[in-house]
This record gives C-alpha cells, sequence and structure tokens, in this order.
C-alpha cells in the first residue's frame, strides 16, 4: 500500500483548473440570505422585525416568523435549494445536521413548504449527542432555535443544495447543549458591560460588539498515502514515523511560492467561502512542510465562529475533491510545528470606535486604558478557566509540550505598552518629549503607530488593537475559548462599574476614581504580563515563583470548570449553570479519554500488525544470510550480526511496551468515575505513547525501506 500510495499520489493531475476568471465581488454571499435578500424577498415589515432582532435583540413574533419563513423559502428555491436544515454546533466539535425536503406529497401532488415552526424550532431526534447527563434518553428531547443574528446560507453539494439555518441547541429544560448558546449569552453580555464603561467617555455609544479574526491553520497529506496509515485515517495524527532527514530547518517552506495544486484547493475553497461570505483574506505557506494558512477579516464574534465552523467543514468536503485530506489536529506530525488558530479579539462601539484602540486625545486613551487593563485583569483572574477553554486530547501537544505557546497563561503587551503602563503607575503625566519615561497617556497612540513588537510565544499577545489568543487549537470550537474571554472581560468591567461607581457615589471626581481603580487592577494584576520567550525553562521557573498555573495536561486543566472562579465568573453572571458546567466538564472528560483509548488501540494494532511483521521479516532474512554464510564455510559479516541484535532489541522492547500499554489501558477502563479515567489515561496509558515510540521509529530507520509498511514522514509531508 505504501508504494501504491507514492505512485498515485506522485502522478496526481489537477483536475480543477484555477485559471478560470472568478469575480469575488460577484460571488461574495450570493448563497447567503443577506440583508439584500432579505429586502428582496420579505415585506418591509418582516425585514424591520428581523433587523431589530439582529440589532436590537428584539424577539420576532409568530406572525412575522411565517412572514419570514415565506420569503427565506422563495429565496432558497430560487437558489436551487431542495431541503432545508437546522445548523448547529453540538458539543461534539463538528456541526450537526439533518435535512428535511421542502417539498410534500398533498392531494396527490407535491407541494413546497416550510412554516414558521420548521424555521423558528426543530426537535432533531439528536439523543446520541453528547450532553453529560442533562439528558435522559427516555425523555430525548432537545431542540434547535433559531438564531436570526448568523444569516440562513444555503450549503452546495455536487449534486444538490441545502438551506441551512444557524440554530442553538438546548435541552428540554432549555440548558445549553452546543457551544452557540452559551457564546450567545456571552456575546450580550459583553457587549453591555462595554456599553456601560463607553457611556463614561462616549455619550453617543449605545451597544458595543466583540469582534473575532480566525487564522486557521492545517496541513494537507495527499489522499492515497493519508489513507495508507491508519493512524491518520482514525486519530488524526500520526503515532509513529521517524523525523525526515530534512523538517523545517531550512525555513524554505514558511511564506515559500504555493505549491500548485495546493494552490488550486485554495483557490477553489476561497470561491466557495466567498459565495457563504465568509470574507477569507489571506492565504499562505506556513512554517512546517505541508502546512498552512489562511486567514478572513474579522467580523462580529458569534458570525466569525459560525464562519470558521463553516470554513473547516467547507475545507474537509473541498481537500476530498482534490484528493487532499486536510488535517486540523493540533499535532499531527512529531518533531516539526503543530497547528492553531489565532483569535484576534476586540471591542468595537456601534460608533465605530474600536476600544482596543487609542485614540486622539487624553479622554479617549483613558478609555483604552480602561478595555486595556481590565482585560488583563480579566486575563489574571480567569487563567485556569481560559486555559480549561482551550483543552482537549489533541491541543496537550502543544500546551503541555515544548510547542507554542506553553501551558503558561500570560500576556504580551510589547515594550512601549509596558512603559505606558508603569508611567501610568507613577504617576508621571508630564509632556516631555526627550524624557522616555514620562509618558502622557494622549501620545499612546503615536508610541503604538512605530510599535513593531511582536512575540510569538506568548499565549495572548496585544498586537496594536486588538488581543490575539494564540493558544486555541486548530482543530477547537473558537466558541468555547470566546465564551470565556467574553465573560470573563464582562465580568471584570461590570466590577470594576461597580467599584467606580460607589466612589463616585461617595463624591469622587469620576475621572480620578476610574485612574486610581485601574491602578489598583493593574497591580492586582501586574504578574500575568510576560514579555519574554515563553517556551524558555526560565519562564517556566519565574512563573512558578509568580503563582502562575501551569497546567500541562487536559483532565487536570478542566477542573477550572467546576471551581470556585467558574461559579463567580460563569454562573454569576446567567452564562452557564452549575449543572451546564458539570455536564460539561463529564462531556469534555469523556471527549478526552474516548480520544486516547482509539489513539491507544490503534497504536497496539499498529505495532502488532504493522511494525513487528516487517521488523521479523528483515530479522529473518539476515538471519538466514548468516546461517548461509556459515553453512558455505565462510566468516559471518560482523554488520549483519550488529543489525541482528539492534533490531531484536528494538522488536523487545516494542512488544512488551505495547503489551504494558494494553495492560495499563484495562485498568484505565476500570476506574469508576469520569475523573479518574481520564486521569488514568494520561498518566498510565498516554505516557507510554513515547516509549513505544521510540524503538518503532529506530526500527523505521534500519528495516529494509521495501519491506516498511507505513508511507514515511518525507513522503507524507513532501509529495504532492
Ligand atoms: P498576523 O497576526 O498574522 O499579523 P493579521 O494582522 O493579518 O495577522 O490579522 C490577523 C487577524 O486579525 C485577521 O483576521 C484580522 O481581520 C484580525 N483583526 C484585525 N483587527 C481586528 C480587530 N479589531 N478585532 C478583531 N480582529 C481583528
Ligand atoms: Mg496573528
Amino acid at each position: 500500500m505504501r508504494f501504491d500510495s507514492i505512485k498515485t499520489a506522485t502522478n496526481r493531475k489537477n483536475k480543477f483548473s484555477a485559471k478560470h476568471q472568478v469575480s469575488f465581488t460577484e460571488l461574495y454571499k450570493s448563497n447567503v440570505f443577506d440583508d439584500f435578500a432579505m429586502r428582496d424577498f420579505l415585506s418591509k415589515e418582516a425585514y424591520e422585525s428581523v433587523s431589530d432582532s439582529i440589532n436590537n435583540g428584539k424577539t420576532i413574533n409568530r406572525k412575522m416568523a411565517e412572514h419570514v419563513a415565506a420569503g427565506m423559502k422563495r429565496w432558497a428555491l430560487s437558489k436551487g435549494a431542495t431541503h432545508y436544515t437546522h445548523w448547529f454546533q453540538p458539543l461534539t466539535g463538528s456541526t450537526a445536521e439533518k435535512h428535511d425536503s421542502f417539498w410534500e406529497p398533498k392531494d396527490g401532488k407535491a407541494v413546497e413548504k416550510f412554516s414558521a415552526g420548521a424555521l423558528v424550532q426543530q426537535e432533531p431526534d439528536a439523543s446520541s449527542l453528547p450532553n453529560g447527563g442533562l439528558r435522559n434518553t427516555f425523555e430525548a428531547r432537545g431542540y434547535t432555535a433559531w438564531d436570526p443574528s448568523s444569516p440562513a446560507f444555503i450549503h452546495e453539494n455536487t449534486t444538490g443544495k441545502t438551506l441551512c439555518i444557524p440554530t442553538v441547541f438546548v435541552s428540554y429544560n432549555g440548558e445549553a447543549l452546543d457551544y452557540k448558546a452559551p457564546l450567545l449569552k456571552s456575546v450580550n453580555l459583553v457587549n453591555k458591560a462595554a456599553t456601560d464603561i463607553c457611556k463614561y467617555f462616549l455619550k453617543k455609544v449605545t451597544s458595543c460588539t466583540a469582534s473575532l479574526g480566525i487564522e486557521q491553520e492545517y496541513f494537507l497529506v495527499d489522499e492515497a498515502m493519508f489513507n495508507a496509515r491508519p493512524d491518520l485515517v482514525m486519530t488524526g495524527r500520526t503515532l509513529l514515523g521517524h523525523a525526515p532527514a530534512k523538517g523545517q530547518q531550512m525555513d524554505d517552506h514558511y511564506f515559500g511560492s504555493i505549491p500548485d495544486r495546493v494552490f488550486n484547493y485554495m483557490y477553489e475553497v476561497e470561491i466557495e467561502a466567498a459565495k457563504l461570505g465568509i470574507p477569507l483574506k489571506t492565504r499562505h505557506n506556513e512554517v512546517a512542510p505541508g502546512q498552512y494558512e489562511c486567514a478572513p477579516m474579522f467580523e462580529e464574534v458569534n458570525l466569525a465562529i459560525d464562519h470558521n465552523q463553516l470554513l473547516m467543514d467547507l475545507m474537509d468536503d473541498l481537500a476530498h475533491k482534490h484528493h487532499f485530506r486536510v488535517l486540523f489536529h493540533e499535532k499531527p506530525f512529531a518533531g516539526i510545528n503543530g497547528s492553531g488558530k489565532h483569535n484576534n479579539w476586540s471591542l468595537i462601539t456601534n460608533t465605530g470606535v474600536n476600544l482596543l484602540s487609542p485614540g486622539n486625545d487624553p479622554n479617549s486613551n483613558l478609555l483604552f486604558l480602561t478595555i486595556f487593563i481590565n482585560t488583563i485583569k480579566a486575563l489574571h483572574d480567569n487563567a485556569d478557566i481560559i486555559r480549561a477553554s482551550i483543552a482537549s486530547a489533541s491541543n496537550d501537544h502543544r500546551l503541555g509540550a515544548n510547542e507554542a505557546p506553553p501551558a503558561i497563561i500570560s500576556a504580551f503587551i510589547g515594550s512601549k505598552l509596558t512603559e505606558v503602563l508603569n508611567a501610568f503607575l507613577d504617576d508621571e503625566t508630564t509632556n516631555d518629549d526627550n524624557d522616555k519615561k514620562s509618558i502622557n497617556i494622549d501620545k499612546i497612540p503615536e508610541i503604538l503607530r512605530d510599535n513593531t513588537d511582536r512575540n510569538r510565544t506568548s499565549p495572548f499577545a496585544f498586537t496594536g488593537n486588538k488581543f490575539e489568543l494564540r493558544a486555541v487549537g486548530s482543530s477547537t470550537n473558537s466558541a468555547q475559548p470566546m465564551t470565556a474571554l467574553n465573560t470573563a472581560v464582562a465580568n471584570q468591567l461590570i466590577l470594576f462599574k461597580t467599584q467606580v461607581d460607589k466612589a463616585v457615589a461617595a463624591g469622587g471626581d469620576q475621572k480620578t476614581v476610574i485612574v486610581s481603580e485601574l491602578k489598583k487592577a493593574l497591580i492586582s494584576a501586574q504578574n500575568i504580563l510576560f514579555e519574554g520567550n515563553n517556551y524558555s525553562e526560565e519562564w517556566a521557573t519565574e512563573a512558578k515563583k509568580r503563582g502562575l498555573s501551569n497546567i500541562k495536561n487536559t483532565p487536570e486543566a478542566l477542573e477550572a470548570y467546576i471551581s470556585k472562579q467558574a461559579i463567580s465568573t460563569f454562573v454569576n453572571n446567567g452564562i452557564f449553570t452549575k449543572e451546564e458546567l458539570h455536564a460539561r466538564y463529564e462531556i469534555m472528560l469523556e471527549d478526552y479519554t474516548k480520544k486516547i483509548q482509539i489513539e491507544g488501540r490503534v497504536l497496539g494494532e499498529l505495532v502488532y500488525s504493522h511494525i513487528l511483521p516487517p521488523a521479523i521479516g528483515y530479522l529473518t532474512t539476515l538471519a538466514n544470510n548468516v546461517k548461509s554464510l556459515k553453512d558455505a564455510g565462510l566468516k559471518t559479516g560482523t554488520a549483519q550480526m550488529d543489525l541482528l541484535k539492534s533490531i531484536t532489541t528494538h522488536i523487545d522492547a516494542a512488544k512488551q511496551k505495547t503489551d504494558e500499554m494494553v495492560e495499563a489501558r484495562k485498568k484505565a477502563n476500570s476506574m469508576t468515575s469520569a475523573e479518574k479515567q481520564a486521569i488514568s489515561y494520561h498518566y498510565d496509558v498516554k505516557e507510554t505513547f513515547d516509549g513505544i515510540r521510540y524503538h518503532v521509529d529506530k526500527l523505521e530507520q534500519i528495516v529494509d525501506d521495501q519491506m516498511w509498511q507505513l508511507p514515511k514522514y518525507r513522503e507524507l509531508l513532501f509529495i504532492k
């Protein structure tokens, strides 16, 4: 299979020609029921009702929903859609849909129907999706409910089109069973909290939105070679494989010219994304061979996340068409970079002011500092929650290992802003240009404009007018970390405002009070700021001294979801109930256990049935050679004897360690609670993988290449 796959991959012909002219401006949103389509297909009343719901969160009444459904149906049919579905994001990490046809038989004929009921709420029999005990199967009811703030769109397959309606997914009792429901709550919370703060400074602001731009990293592997690697097929990553002689050390892939076949793939993804209104803007080669990145223009956070989920679906579909497989796993290959999903986050007012971008006068700069410092304070107080929100078996390979960024949550703000904050604390507010230390806050914009600081190792970096959460895994649904970040910041802004209002009510001057409250917040949060190399040993030591957490594995990181801090951040702000938090905790623990369990099974099977047979085969060849030399009365070569010994050692060790891993799995399986099981899978099972791999990878290097069955790293990464 290995040699067949190399041949197939080598002989691929480009099926798709990117040569033809495409007008992206014409394609943009052509498959989206957007504002323009709504104006065309809805009555004025219905249109206004939806707009009011999108802009002001007003509920759409039944009668209006009936009109909207009728208009949406006409639009979808005009686009050639035959079916519709509620489109939602259950806690599996992927998107879910269940299609119904528009048409149904009536009086011997077929008629097309789509009612308000079908638009607004459905009850898919989705009892097999994870619910963490929130749903008992005997009352297996889960409801999907329309989210008007994310527009309906048409999903095109090769042979058919489906109207997709973004929805939340909740239980009969209203408990969230998905990522979107809590996200929407956190969006409202942070928007309101930021608006309330704005009122101190900008009277005209009536609302704010959290904005998000998601950079998505991924690998592409040829389909034939992917299929010849059971570990990639079953787990999304290679469990074995010796590092190739050439990896990423030459830095020749990063920003290099994009290979033709890959370019064609990207181009088609961009075309389909444009139709869905996903504003893809950037594409380039990433650091590791076979690794790439794309990024859209930022959008409102809920829409940005829907678009990212949709984009991943699209990329997966189109990869098949181009005979690739796209890998979103955080660490598909050992020894070269893994993939992340940088979440660029900011808050923007309805008047167009980016609250993380300093303005032109002291007033707007104090507003900037208020949002900036409170965000840092929010990160400080909720570091463990943020860490938990990005925890997964696959992201552990980045956060827990020597890989970007580490598990220690800290913020990077750059040397200039560090100076600004120090001066702010020192109360130095002179205007002297020559004295670097004395920075008046009205000079922040100039300072930032030439602030070219970049720190690629920080998990949470300020990059001029936004914070970039870089620790999110490439396969993660960003809703989870963004729910945590929105809520943490909102919670902090609310606390801050309470303090300020109290002091003002007691007779304090508002501006003076804000400054002194900011100083307090900054002082208490300062130890989360770190400007150095986050990968260094020194930082781990220093962070420990500072009392910052460094939680390297998912089961332990997840505990933050049921901590006191989670209650005060999430529960007290109405984002999750205690029960919902516990359910999520259980679901994520189980997810972790299952993933490691599957990896363990695949690894065991690979060693026994793919690695040992060729190794033993080669051993036999060597032994026969030695025997025939002896029989012929010739001297046996020391090379053969050395190889015989070495191969025997590695075969024995690989076999023995695999046997031990199988036993460890049995022990882990016998654990009685989800917690204990996940911990045991981490410490007893997963920790054995590297030892097994060591011996297998040694064998890969010495066993006859012609006998080796699994495509090697050099083939997976470099043949395209
Ligand atoms: P890099 O971090 O690699 O330099 P870019 O500067 O291209 O990347 O920006 C990365 C992402 O940040 C893009 O998706 C961009 O739209 C987004 N972005 C820019 N400004 C904001 C903002 N104010 N809020 C949220 N995202 C933003
Ligand atoms: Mg970036």
